[in-house]
Order: C-alpha cells, then sequence, then structure tokens
C-alpha cells in the first residue's frame, strides 16, 4: 500500500446552541445527520457528525457545539477560514432562493479557478461556499425530501487556509502530502494531490499583515486529512516527527483513528484513517438517531445525557 494523503477526511468546527446547528446543517443544508456524540476531552458537550449517507472520508464535517453565549471567534491568520463544498452545475439558483427563504446571509455568486461559487454563513459565522466544481465529481449526494439529487451537496470541494506566509504551509503539503501547485490568482494558491479525484483541494491565501485569528465559536478548529489505514498513519507520523512538528501519540476517535500537528502556519492539522468508520456502533440506516458514547463513558451516561439538550 503506498503512503498517500488521499485529501480531506473531516473539518471540525466550533458552533453555539446544538439545536440551531443541528437544524442549519441536517435541514437548511441538507447533510446527512450521521453521528451523536460527545466530545472524547469535555463529554458534556456534543460532537455532531454530519456527511453523506455512510459519512465516507471527504464528505464529514463535525462540530463542537459548546452552547449560547460561548465567546465568539475571530478570523485571521492561522487558521482555516472557509470551508468548500461542490454541488453540481446550475444548482447555486436553487441555493440562493432556498438562503432567501430560511434568512441566511450569502453573498452574490462569484467566480474563482474557473468555477461559480456562493459563500454564506452558517448561524454561528462560520464561512462556507457552494462550488459548481469544473471537474467531475461522482460523488452520490445525500437527498433530502426538499433537496434532490440535481441540487444537493456532493462533499467537500476545498479547504481554504489564511496564513501570514505561505511558504513553510506550501511545504507541507507538497513535500509530505503530495499536494502540487496547480493553480494561482492573487494571493490565492491552489494545491492539490493527483491521489484522488475529490476533497482534494486546499488553497493557501496569503495576508502578511492579517493578525491572528482566534479559534472559538463559527471558526474551524482543525482540518483532518485522510490516509487509508494505521499503517499509512504511523508511516506520517514518523516522517512529522523527524520535521520536529510535535506530533501526538494515536489517538483512538472511535471512527476512525488519529494524530495532530500544528503545521508551521499554525493551522491544526490532524491524520485520520478510513477505518473502521461510521458504522462500527450503529447500522447504516439508523446513522445519527442514537447518542452514541464511547465505552469508557458508557457507565456515566445517565449522567451526561442530562447535560446535554435535546435537539429532535
Ligand atoms: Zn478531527
Amino acid at each position: 500500500m503506498e503512503n498517500k494523503i488521499l485529501g480531506i477526511h473531516h473539518i471540525t468546527a466550533i458552533a453555539g446552541g446544538a439545536k440551531r446547528n443541528f437544524n442549519f446543517y441536517s435541514k437548511i443544508l441538507g447533510l446527512r445527520f450521521i453521528k451523536k456524540t460527545v466530545n472524547f476531552d469535555d463529554p458534556g458537550t456534543y460532537h455532531f457528525y454530519f456527511g453523506d449517507e455512510k459519512g465516507n472520508a471527504g464528505t464529514i464535517l463535525t462540530f463542537f457545539p459548546f452552547g449560547e453565549g460561548i465567546q465568539q471567534g475571530r478570523k485571521g491568520s492561522g487558521m482555516a477560514t472557509e470551508i468548500g463544498y461542490s454541488v453540481p452545475k446550475g444548482s447555486l439558483e436553487f441555493w440562493i432562493k432556498r438562503f432567501e427563504r430560511h434568512n441566511v446571509i450569502y453573498n452574490k455568486p462569484d467566480v474563482k479557478f474557473g468555477e461559480k461559487y456562493l459563500t454564506f454563513l452558517d448561524p454561528d459565522g462560520l464561512k462556507l461556499e457552494l462550488i459548481e466544481s469544473k471537474t467531475t465529481d461522482d460523488r452520490k449526494a445525500w437527498e433530502t425530501e426538499d433537496i434532490k439529487i440535481d441540487v444537493a451537496t456532493k462533499g467537500f470541494h476545498n479547504i481554504t487556509l489564511t496564513l501570514n506566509n505561505i511558504k513553510a504551509t506550501a511545504a507541507i503539503l507538497t513535500d509530505v502530502f503530495g499536494y502540487k501547485l496547480i493553480d494561482q490568482e492573487k494571493n490565492r494558491y491552489r494545491f492539490a494531490t493527483p491521489a484522488i479525484e475529490n476533497a482534494a483541494i486546499v488553497d493557501l491565501v496569503e495576508l502578511p499583515n492579517e493578525r491572528g485569528g482566534h479559534v472559538a465559536n463559527g471558526s474551524v478548529h482543525h482540518v483532518a486529512f485522510r490516509v487509508k489505514n494505521d499503517e499509512i498513519l504511523m508511516h506520517f507520523r514518523e516522517v512529522i516527527d523527524t520535521l520536529g512538528l510535535g506530533v501526538t501519540t494515536q489517538i483512538d476517535r472511535q471512527y476512525f483513528h488519529s494524530l495532530y500537528f500544528r503545521e508551521p502556519g499554525g493551522v491544526l492539522f490532524e491524520i485520520a484513517t478510513e477505518n473502521p468508520g461510521f458504522t462500527i456502533d450503529e447500522t447504516l440506516e439508523n446513522l445519527g438517531t442514537a447518542l452514541k458514547l464511547p465505552p469508557k463513558y458508557e457507565t456515566s451516561r445517565e449522567q451526561i445525557e442530562s447535560l446535554l439538550v435535546k435537539i429532535n
């Protein structure tokens, strides 16, 4: 098996109210709610996972909804600042009407790298984009009653990182992760890996005078990159450790195995395995329907459930 990074695995962000977050992503954006669990480091807080039918890597957006009144984040350098979703050609009109109807804040569609896109904000101020990708995206979208296959999101198109200087981060992408610089528009540098067709793009935006961002409500906490299995995960652990970047040991996240390190530009990166996946503790049909806890918290289930607000 070749040691390859296969694009984005998941993206994790911070939200305020759990119910509002759940409603926005599952109902307005129409993602499948694939897992309701808790923050493994803070079990009084939910950890929500949204994705396609199976929660395939490259479609998984996760949130820590810390509750109303948490500190608001601030966009800036050293963080992931935009999450891009791939949508079918010609679907942006549908989305504009939908955003109008649900009072979602959005910008007039624009074009970058020859692709039409629509920027919008989630209820906590997180910036996202729907992009009509110019390359083929054969991924099967999750359909809902009012968001059909011809307009539904297909998973990630790209992630954007904002940096004071892109050089060291670009070197991690190219020299360690196997990405290549494929295009540039002004201060936006587009990198992609040839190892996979979708969720393969990372955009680096260079803003030398931008002050450091603050990761809190409405911002991305970390970006996870995908590897096939544990053996490849440990290969990358060794490479990153050799660079002196302070990588964690392997951590069991129940649905995947992970390691974390802060890339030199300041963004928290994770590398995560495809195994074992989200059907390890629920059937495909029932994904997201029950509160799932890792074995170590099962004995405290009653107490944990009493701390969590009901969302559906
Ligand atoms: Zn993660």
